[in-house]
Formats: structure tokens, sequence, C-alpha cells
């Protein structure tokens, strides 16, 4: 069969129908799904990439095959949109996100200004500006969605870096060592040298110290460098922990640093009430960056960074183009003026329509039960004499170390935990590096997951942790 590159009214049916078919048939068996790619050779996989390495061929191929292949292709993964998936900063991806994601494709509107498309537009920016107000903006706040996390912490630093003028390499720029390396990367991209990163000293609960940051920035100063931004975390990607902000923004304040808060995994837990408590502060910041592709389980690519003052974003951004003069004015900003993209997807409608669907009380229920949860695995693993816990959970992760008799062998027992655990793949789960120590971590933010699936995790780390510290 040929397909015309515009399908008729019937082949686009069929068309639309199988995928939809093969997108249900995926959610429907979710749960089944294996973890991970634990134990699959590493020769299988580098033959499946060998055969999907093909170019194009010159003539049509039939698209149930094409669709069987992209399948084979898909699952070959780690399980990111279902329940085990307990590893770095889950989200899940919803299924009504996915079909604002289709219908905002097929319409193909031009969302980089506003003339364009200015319902969307508006309709997006109502997206932005809900996130401004979570956050606790004032009116003339805003923002503008992104790709992710790391791209909303660069336009982040850039809008920061106004502050230093035409000359940037003497700027300073102020965070932890348990800071997400996309910050240190975005500092980098943003044109200012390594030495420009000075890592502030953290207590034992892994949070920022403040006073530290004002001692740093007062002999910063005093040396002829020029302190210009603080980047604090709400929820770090670690441990959740999330960073005295009150106490840095008055440091911020009184220093005239511009103060970005790294929210892109903590931050939509401002809808829960306790969020709000350990969030607080958040709102004195100059930029927030959020993730709704995770902390909001929207589909990957959807990030968003707000701001307080609009302008400082716009003046960061902004630049004239001839060829888009009969654009005109607008009731909404121009999103090509607020970042890096000019022509951009609506990245809006995937966040807006499961918003107004389910509506805010159902995300602030299931974030609740995912601190729920955290607190819930924390108690169980607490409990386990084998395993030690340094952390109570901030947020909604949860890590731990198993305690050796002898501590030389506490990385290898904890990694070797980690093994066992996701050689079941029933779940998935990763490790990090906290105060030098390998670090077993259980993440829980999924929208898929619940208790079942979090106790079968915790049974799997307790099993493993007796098996590995018996001999
Ligand atoms: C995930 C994460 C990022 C990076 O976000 P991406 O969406 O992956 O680009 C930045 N900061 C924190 C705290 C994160 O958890």
């Amino acid at each position: 069969m040929r397909y015309p590159l515009e399908p008729d009214h019937e082949v686009m049916q069929q068309l639309a129908r199988d995928v939809v078919d093969r997108a249900i048939a995926f959610v429907d068996t979710l749960r089944d799904h294996p973890a991970s790619l634990a134990g699959v050779s590493a020769e299988e996989l580098l033959n499946l990439q060998r055969r999907l390495l093909q170019p194009p061929p010159e003539q049509p191929q039939e698209f149930q095959a094409l669709l069987d292949r992209v399948e084979e292709a898909s699952r070959a993964a780690v399980e990111t949109a279902g329940p085990s998936y307990l590893a770095y900063i889950p989200g899940g991806g919803l299924f009504a996100g996915a079909l604002a994601d289709f219908y905002a494709r097929v319409t193909n509107r031009y969302v980089g200004m506003a003339a364009t498309a200015p319902g969307l537009v508006a309709l997006e920016w109502s997206v932005v500006r809900w996130l401004a107000e979570i956050v606790g903006m004032p009116a003339q706040g805003g923002g503008v969605l992104f790709s992710g996390g790391s791209i909303a912490n660069f336009a982040g630093v850039v809008a920061a870096r106004e502050r230093l003028g035409e000359t940037i390499a003497d700027g300073t720029v102020y965070l932890t060592e348990e800071a997400h390396q996309s910050v240190g990367k975005a500092v980098r991209l943003a044109g200012l040298p390594l030495e420009a990163l000075r890592v502030v000293p953290c207590g034992r609960d892994l949070r920022m110290d403040p006073e530290a940051l004002a001692d740093m920035v007062a002999q910063d100063r005093r040396s002829g460098s020029r302190p210009f931004l603080v980047v604090a975390a709400a929820g770090t990607t670690n441990t959740g922990v999330v960073d005295p902000l009150p106490a840095v923004a008055d440091v911020a304040e009184r220093e005239g640093l511009w103060f970005h808060v790294d929210a892109a995994y903590g931050g939509f837990f401002l809808l829960t009430e306790r969020g709000r408590a350990v969030l607080r502060g958040i709102e004195r910041a100059d930029s927030v960056t959020l993730d709704p592709h995770k902390s909001l389980f929207a589909p990957y690519g959807t990030g968003a960074l707000v701001v307080r003052d609009l302008g400082a974003l716009r003046a960061a951004h902004a630049v004239s183009g001839h060829y888009l003069q009969d654009l005109g004015e607008q009731e909404v900003p121009d999103f090509a003026d607020l970042g890096p993209e000019l022509t951009r997807e609506l990245r809006g409608l995937r966040i807006w329509l499961p918003l107004h669907l389910y509506g805010v009380a159902a995300f602030r229920e299931a974030l609740d039960e995912k601190l729920d949860l955290a607190q819930h695995a924390y108690r169980r693993l607490a409990a386990e004499p084998s395993l030690d816990l340094p952390w109570h959970p901030s947020l909604s992760i949860v890590a731990l170390r198993v305690r050796a008799k002898d501590p030389h062998n506490s990385d290898a027992l904890t990694r070797a935990i980690l093994e066992r655990v996701n050689a079941g793949r029933r779940v998935f789960l990763s490790s990090t590096v906290v105060e030098g120590r390998f670090t077993l971590r259980l993440a829980i933010l999924a929208h898929r997951s619940h208790q079942d699936r979090v106790d079968e995790a915790v049974d799997a780390i307790i099993a493993a942790a007796r098996a590995v510290t018996a001999g």
C-alpha cells in the first residue's frame, strides 16, 4: 500500500486507530512490564541497535510493520512510565497529556509569537500564570515553558547574568555540592568560567549553610569578584532535601544576589499542605525552575521557569527581527522574547488539559499520596537493623545505606542490594553518592506508583539487605 503525504479521511482514521490501540494496549499491560533492562545481555541490545540503525528506504513500507518495529525499539527500555520506576526522578506521563500533544501537533499552531495563535498562547499563558501563582510570585511575575529543568535553569542563570552587565568573567555563583549538575552546566553555558562556581558547605542535613554563604560572598567581594547569583535546591535530586530558603533569601536580599530556586523535583509539592510548609521561602525567589514532567506527571519535554519580574527575563532574551515587524502588540507575551527559542512546540496544552480535566485537587491528592508513601517506606526500612537511613525524607525520596559491621564494606554491600533488587525486574531503583558514600535511593513520584509496588520494593530491599549482610 502507498500512503499519500496527505491521507484521506478513512486512511487517517485507520492510522490513528492503529496507534491509539497500541498505546492503550501499552498502558493496559504496564503493571507487568519488566522494570528495567537488568539481565538483558549487552550483545542482545547491541544487535537490536544494529537492526534499528537502518536508513530510510526509497519505497513505502507497511504501517503495521513499522509500528511493530517501533514497539520492539520501545520495549528495550527502563520502564519509565510504569509503577515500578522508583529511580532517578520519576514522572510517568499522563495519558491525557499525550492526547493534548497529538492534537497540538496535528493542528501545528505557531506559538513562538502571540499574534499567530493568540488563543493558544493565552491558554499556555494561563498555565504559566498558575505556575507563578503556586510559587507565590507577584502579579507582574510570569515565565515560560521549556523542554525541561536543565533549560529552565539555564534561562534563569542567563536572566541573573544581566546583573553583571557586559563584563561577566568576574561574576561568582553560589550553590552546594547537592545542587543538580544542570546548574553548573547552565553557568558554563552562560559563558562564565568554571571558577565562577562557589560550593557553599552543607550541614550534616545536606542543606546549605547560610552563614557560610554570607561569609563566602563577603570574602569574594573583598578579593574583587562580583557575587551575583545564589542557587538553592527545593528538593535535591539525591535525597530530596530542601535548602533553608528563608535564610538563603535573607542573604540574597542583603547582598543583592539574584535568588534562583531549583524546584525541578520538588516544586509541585507546593500543591500540598505539607509541601508548602517544607518549601516556605520559595516565594522570595527571583526565579524558580519547575519540571511538570516530574511532579506534575506530564510527558517528557515539559519544564518551566517562573520569574518574579518578567521584565528581567525579557531583558535577557528579547531581540528584534525585521521580518517579524507585522505582528503587533498582544495581551499576552511573545514566548520568543522570554527564552532562546523562536519556533517552539505548544507545551502548555499537555499541562492545561490534564489540569482542567481532572482538577487541581486530583494532583494534590496524588502528591499527598507520594508523601505518605515515602513516610511509610521510611518507617519500614528504618525498622530494619541492617539498614541505615541517615535522613528523614523531606519530600518523597528515601535514601539508605547498609549498616555494615566494618564500615569499609558499606559501599560494596549497598551496591549489592541495588543489584539484587533490580535483578528482580519488578522495581527499578538507582543509587548516588552522598558525603562520598554509595547511597541507594527510593524516589516515589510516578502517578502510577502506589502502596502495593512501594511495599514490594521495600520487601525486596529488606530481603536483599539481610542476604548481603548475613555472610
Ligand atoms: C531533574 C532535575 C533537573 C534537570 O531537569 P531536566 O528536566 O532533566 O532537564 C534539574 N534540577 C533538579 C533538582 C532535578 O531534579
